[in-house]
């Protein structure tokens, strides 16, 4: 079988079906196998953080059918199917499919694991309402937490990183009241210098989002009518529903079956090749050359060079300076942070219409940016001034 056996692709987010779109630009007969342990309905998952406040649906947000895309593609497509091994000697995957308990294995001749993250959790804390937090972090949850949302109006939102406030920013839009807590002591802290955290937290405070900086949850209690959240400084907030934004982490579970070299993600060289020779890695699973990125950016750029690869032509990923978007619509906002082990210092210029952060080494080199408001018209110009992440 291994003769005919396909290139297989796990997992059918962005990462999955773009590399598969372009090595079909390249190579329209080799046979190819997607599996996903979702309905692998293509979908564009930064939508999922700016989608409530239009009311859209899960459904409206689900752009192409499996079905289609295996159609486009001319590929096989197994949804609801979860891959629970890899066997690289024999080259075989062993399949779960979901319902009906069915199991089966199959052949690959080259496999690419594009498995995506998955939620960081909230690290215990008293109370018996965890059960009841919600994360998103692809359609269904979306659809789970849009559903709960139904006939309530205060959510506690945990986390004011590039998800949590874009998830702020929508729903005070879509006219829920808002209680956002994080340890840190601005919103972004990971990503911006202060004033340029403060710049944002101005703007979503004035539309009616609560912060609660530098600030913890020591409980999460059910009530009669929903949940009491007790903060490390005893102040105590009430809330509907409460939704984590804590970032991501990639899960490498299904590669250490493999037995492949993983870190924070599944570890792979420029040509995104794994410690097997056979198998390759990209988008939010994949750490390449020491870098996890979990943007659309850098998944692009990943899919279009490893289509080459797979096709025939070895083709290094290099990355650039990659700006990103973040989607607070209520203060626009773009940061290129600098690598977290870069050495220089931050400088700010700009004023209430609009802040812009450069972060230079002591030589004067631009290695890290954030723009706001009227300042987003230099993005351009710096992101060309920018270092590359790659030499
Ligand atoms: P995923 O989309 O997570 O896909 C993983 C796939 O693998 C799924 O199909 C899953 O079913 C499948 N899978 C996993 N394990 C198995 C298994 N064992 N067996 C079978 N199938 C499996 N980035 C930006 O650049 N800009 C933004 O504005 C932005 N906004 C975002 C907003 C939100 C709310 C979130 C959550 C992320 C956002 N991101 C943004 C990040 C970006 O969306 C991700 O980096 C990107 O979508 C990751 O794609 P992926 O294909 O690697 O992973």
């Amino acid at each position: 079988p291994e003769a005919s056996a396909p290139l297989v692709i796990i997992g059918t987010g962005l990462a999955g079906y773009n590399l598969a779109r372009e090595f079909r630009q390249r190579d329209r007969t080799s046979p190819l196998l997607l599996i996903s342990k979702d309905d692998g309905a293509f979908y564009s998952k930064p939508l999922l953080s700016a989608s409530l406040s239009h009311g859209k649906t899960a459904q409206q947000l689900s752009q192409i059918s499996a079905e289609e895309m295996a159609r486009e593609l001319d590929a096989e497509i197994l949804v609801h199917t979860h891959v629970t091994a890899i066997a690289p000697k024999t080259k075989t995957l062993k399949l779960q499919q979901e319902t009906g308990n069915h199991s089966a294995e199959i052949h690959y001749d080259r496999l690419v694991l594009a498995s995506g993250a998955r939620c960081r959790k909230l690290p215990a804390i008293a109370g018996d309402a965890q059960a009841r937090l919600f994360r998103i972090n692809n359609l269904g949850d979306y659809h789970r937490f849009r559903t709960a949302l139904v006939g309530h109006k205060r959510v506690l939102l945990i986390g004011a990183g590039l998800i949590g406030c874009e998830f702020a920013n929508d729903l005070v839009q879509a006219g829920f009241d808002v209680e956002l807590v994080d340890p840190q002591g601005w919103p972004l802290a990971t990503l911006l210098p202060e004033a340029a955290g403060r710049d944002l937290q101005e703007t979503l405070t004035n539309s009616g989002v609560n912060f609660h900086l530098g600030r913890t949850i020591c409980s999460l209690k059910h009530n009669q009518t929903g949940l009491d959240a007790l903060l490390d400084n005893d102040e105590k907030l009430q809330a509907d529903i409460a939704l984590a934004a804590l970032g991501l982490e990639a899960d490498t579970s299904l590669a250490e079956t493999a037995g492949l070299n993983t870190n924070r993600g599944i570890s792979v060289d420029r040509l995104l090749q794994s410690s097997d020779p056979h198998i390759f890695a990209l988008g939010d699973c994949a750490e390449v050359e020491g870098h996890q990125l979990f943007y659309v950016a850098p998944l692009m750029t990943c899919a279009r060079a490893l289509a080459k690869t797979l096709s025939g032509e070895p083709c290094p990923v290099y990355y650039g300076a990659i700006p990103v978007a973040v989607k607070t619509t209520l203060r626009p906002t773009t940061v290129c942070p600098p690598p977290p082990t870069a050495v220089g210092s931050w400088k700010i210029s700009g004023d209430s219409e609009g802040l812009c952060a450069e972060f230079r080494s002591p030589k004067g080199e631009l290695l890290g940016f954030a723009v706001t408001g009227a300042a987003i018209a230099k993005r351009d110009r710096l992101t060309l001034e920018c270092l590359p992440l790659m030499n």
